[in-house]
């Protein structure tokens, strides 16, 4: 297995060079060169197997033998043992139909920590290893922050700098990012949004100089790696719900609260790899790029907007390219110009053969403020069960794009990390005591300016002094 950018001016790289690529160096993602695709046999022996045997064995198709496997199984152990349920990603049926994959057992109770757990297990394998200094660089709307510094906190040869957007994370994420009392973490709060931050990260990626000179590494969803861990869960969800469904259900849709398009472009991913998926719902809040894509072929930023549900604030899909590079027949030609089109106009657009295509694949909804703390009360008071803002997001869009057939809604987050929204709802809800612990502890952040030269000079001073 080796890995090629969706621009078409890197491949043959293997998967340990692709982790440590991040953004490919011609500026586009990195993608297999060809998607690995599982037998009919092979997902029945698959679905007898716990999530870390699972974990494995897809990792098995995708690590290019690069580490041998007695490493791999105790990488992927440890990445899973912090996890707080037996299952790591249980189902639950919500109603007739209607299944949650819940992705929140994880130490920073979010989905976030399926991927970035194995990810920073993987830094300090390849630290050790290959005997590098290892310098993280991310942006974060909230939990990719919390998740990454969590996986890599106090680890010997690694450094992480996250940004995220100052004052527009909830107030338990920005806790759980700044509270970490570890020399190897810096927190810069960046004064803008999220986009804002993301862009600032990709221009320095896009910096081969800077970029080598500090060393740096990529913890976002542009790493192909934790896309390729994310692709675990929805084969894990299959299997649960075939032994729960009485007739079984010969394919499932996924429901999928989405912001920068990693996660549900991992279901896109399952299903190429052969699980049998029916559609994939495109689940957003106001800032709905992604909706109006499906709906009009046109992919067009429009005014940032705060919601409930702000690890979904995001205008700019930073994975959505790797869908383009498949939707357009895997042509890196097309890719190259229609991201310079992008780049230029600040919009592109897809003809009706490609839309229709799109359409067949995905459906799409954008919930609003409203609806969403709607969704939250609806289902408290039918079940009890309390939703966070994201996965009511999902849950509202798999009822409004649901196709008849069995729907699994992704819940991404745990209420408690968002109780700034619920507590709109009138819900009141006990925090677990991990994150109730939080606020009696010390913050440390850097406030900055939004410029690319300022965030510069900060990681040069912080990962030069290290
Ligand atoms: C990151 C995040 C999302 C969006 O996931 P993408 O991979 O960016 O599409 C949704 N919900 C929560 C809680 C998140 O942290």
């Amino acid at each position: 297995m080796q890995y090629m950018s969706t621009r078409g001016n890197v491949s043959g790289v293997g998967f340990i060079d692709a982790f440590l690529m991040g953004l490919a160096t011609d500026g586009g993602l990195l993608v297999p060169q060809q998607i690995p695709t599982v037998s009919a046999e092979t997902l029945k022996a698959w679905s007898k197997l716990s999530y870390q045997e699972l974990t494995l064995a897809i990792l098995d198709l995708y690590t290019n033998n690069e580490i041998p496997a007695d490493d791999l199984k105790k990488l992927v152990a440890d990445s899973y043992a912090t996890f707080r349920h037996p299952e790591v990603t249980p189902v639950t049926k919500l109603k007739d139909k209607l299944y949650l994959l819940e992705l929140f057992h994880g130490p920073t109770f979010a989905f976030k920590d399926i991927a970035l757990q194995f990810m920073g297990q993987l830094y300090t394998y390849v630290a050790r290893t290959r005997n590098l200094k290892i310098n993280i660089l991310g942006a974060t709307s909230g939990d990719t922050g919390a998740s990454s510094i969590e996986g890599v906190r106090g680890k010997e040869g690694i450094n992480i700098c996250i940004l995220h957007p100052h004052g527009k994370v909830s107030k338990v994420q920005e806790l759980q990012m700044t509270t970490v009392a570890e020399d190897n973490v810096l927190n810069l709060s960046v004064h803008g949004n999220f986009d804002d931050c993301q862009r600032i990260i990709k221009d320095l990626f896009a910096d081969l100089d800077f970029k080598a000179n500090n060393n740096l590494c990529a913890i976002n969803s542009i790493n192909i790696v934790r896309i390729i861990a994310q692709t675990v869960y929805y084969f894990y969800a299959y299997f649960r719900v075939q032994e729960q469904e009485a007739s079984g259900a010969e394919k499932i849709s996924f429901s999928v609260p989405s912001g920068n398009f990693g996660d549900i472009f991992a279901g896109y991913l399952a299903k190429r790899m052969g699980l049998p998926v029916d559609r994939l719902i495109v689940a957003t809040n106001a800032n709905n790029i992604l909706e109006r894509f499906v709906d009009t072929g046109v992919y067009k930023p429009d005014n940032f907007r705060m919601t409930h549900s702000p690890s979904m604030d995001i205008q700019v899909a930073s994975n959505f390219e790797r869908y383009l590079y498949y939707v357009l027949g895997e042509d890196t030609a097309a890719i190259e110009t229609i991201m310079n089109e992008f780049r230029k106009e600040g919009s592109l657009s897809v003809n009706e053969e490609t839309l229709a295509k799109v359409r067949s694949e995905f459906g799409a909804y954008g919930v609003d403020n409203d609806e969403c703390l709607d969704t939250i009360k609806r289902y408290e008071s039918a079940s009890g069960y309390i939703l966070d803002p994201h996965s009511a997001c999902g849950v509202a869009a798999a009822e409004q794009r649901g196709t008849g057939g069995v729907i699994v809604s992704l819940a991404t987050a745990h209420p408690a990390k968002f109780d700034e929204a619920v507590q709109l709802t009138g819900i009141k809800q006990t925090f677990p005591a991990q994150i109730e612990a939080l606020f009696n502890k010390p913050q440390s952040m850097k406030i900055v300016d939004g410029e690319t030269s300022i965030i510069a000079s900060e990681l040069v001073e912080f990962f030069g002094s290290r």
